[in-house]
């Protein structure tokens, strides 16, 4: 039965040659319009703020960003950096008045990510203030270190522990300095596997780390166990010997979970093959970056093997309908092939990507897709597909936004 939640993929796969005529010459025009539409549409009053990076305003800035830093761009630098300030400074002063703490501890979702983001667009203009929402973030450890911190869970990557350790890793390497002591990095990666414990302990789960997210307990980069492992494997060097011993383990037993290629949304379900995501948020293309993770640090086979895979079941059901974004969407299965071309430089993963960002710019696509809330928002409309054309260009230095495997 056909799945109803992707186009067939009918493009024919790499013969030895990537498509001509995908350079700069091409590509940069496109994305400078596509810029030009994505600044029409975000808001940019204090009162349309919601969403954070995920898709507010705040994702648009980074959006700015990330083509400012890409030299084929050096022309529109100052002014895509002035605009992201803008855009940042509105939404910092936004997440400034939020009256809920954990709110603002929150990356994807909150005040974390828009405080770091507007760092680097501060760092990146010049701007010695870029100290200010840098103490702002790196104030927020104390919300969210406490083993207490959020009921609905508070380990997962959105609002979560994970999602705080991921910013400061994407500052670290976007900025260059340190922004967490060691015992800050230490007491959260503790926290975030005391509360693994307890919850597998209390659940009487078979394996060592658990968690939930409102009551599911998800497997996926959105909320889920990957991501959680994923930051954990980023900051090994801070864990001890024991600690280690039960991150790995935690990663063999999703890695366990696999059912044909993919991985159910929630602990324990059984994928049905005509209706399975197949999304960054939820399945394969997410869960692949924590198995890259795991490969670049002791190059076992079986992770690569894995991230492949994974990359096979995308190029067959990563045409998704739900848009061109990164979070359920085209541009977001597309990123697992510059993941697999950074990870073997096998430049079949290049063509691949060609393909997929050929796909988006289709009729078919625009007519069989669902519409999107946000089109101009980071996670689910153009500023991520923006974000992929642009490391589609520069493959060697690609990154899934926000979520760096390669630091
Ligand atoms: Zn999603």
């Amino acid at each position: 039965m056909e799945n109803t939640r992707c186009f067939a993929n009918r493009f024919s796969d790499y013969k030895g040659a990537l498509l001509p005529g995908r350079g700069a010459e091409a590509v940069v025009p496109a994305v400078v319009s596509a810029v030009d539409q994505i600044l029409k549409r975000v808001p940019i009053d204090i009162s349309d703020c919601d969403g954070g990076l995920y898709d507010g305003p705040a994702g648009v800035a980074y959006m700015l960003h990330h083509v400012s830093e890409c030299p084929l761009f050096s022309e529109r630098r100052d002014v895509y950096l002035r605009t992201a300030k803008q855009i940042i400074d509105v939404s910092v002063r936004y997440v400034d008045a939020e009256p809920d703490k954990n709110m603002r501890a929150a990356f994807l979702l909150g005040g974390a990510g828009i405080y770091a983001v507007a760092a680097m667009i501060y760092r990146s203009l010049g701007l010695a203030d870029f100290v200010k929402p840098l103490t702002k973030f790196r104030n927020l450890w104390e919300v969210c270190a406490p083993i207490s911190f959020l009921e609905c869970g508070s380990d997962e990557l959105f609002v979560g522990r994970a999602g705080y350790l991921c910013a400061a890793l994407v500052l670290r390497q976007k900025l260059g300095i340190e922004i967490l002591s060691k015992d800050q990095i230490k007491s959260i990666c503790q926290a975030i596997i005391e509360s693994g414990k307890q919850y597998a302990r209390r659940k009487r789960k078979p394996f060592p780390l658990m968690y939930s997210y409102y009551g599911t307990e998800y497997l996926g980069a959105a909320h889920g166990l990957s991501s959680v492992l994923q930051m954990l494997l980023s900051y090994q060097d801070m864990l001890s010997g024991a600690e280690k011993d039960l991150v790995w383990q935690s990663v063999d037993f999703l890695m366990n979970q696999e059912q044909n290629c993919n991985w159910p949304a929630e602990l324990g379900a059984i994928i049905e093959r005509e209706n399975e995501l197949v999304h960054w948020c939820h399945g394969a293309p997410g869960v692949a970056y924590l198995f890259a993770k795991a490969y670049l640090i002791n190059k076992k086979p079986q992770y690569l093997d894995t991230c492949i895979r994974s990359g096979e079941l995308v190029w067959q059901k990563g045409l998704l309908k739900k848009g061109p974004g990164i979070c359920h969407g085209v541009a977001g299965s597309a990123y697992v092939f510059l993941l697999l071309y950074r990870l073997t430089g096998n430049s079949k993963y290049i063509y691949r990507a060609q393909r997929f960002a050929e796909f988006v710019f289709t009729e078919e696509f625009k007519a069989g897709s669902h519409s999107v809330t946000s089109i101009y928002s980071l996670f689910e409309g153009l500023s991520g597909t923006v974000c992929f054309l642009v490391d589609l260009l520069q493959p060697d230095q690609s990154e899934f936004p926000l979520f760096s495997v390669f630091v």
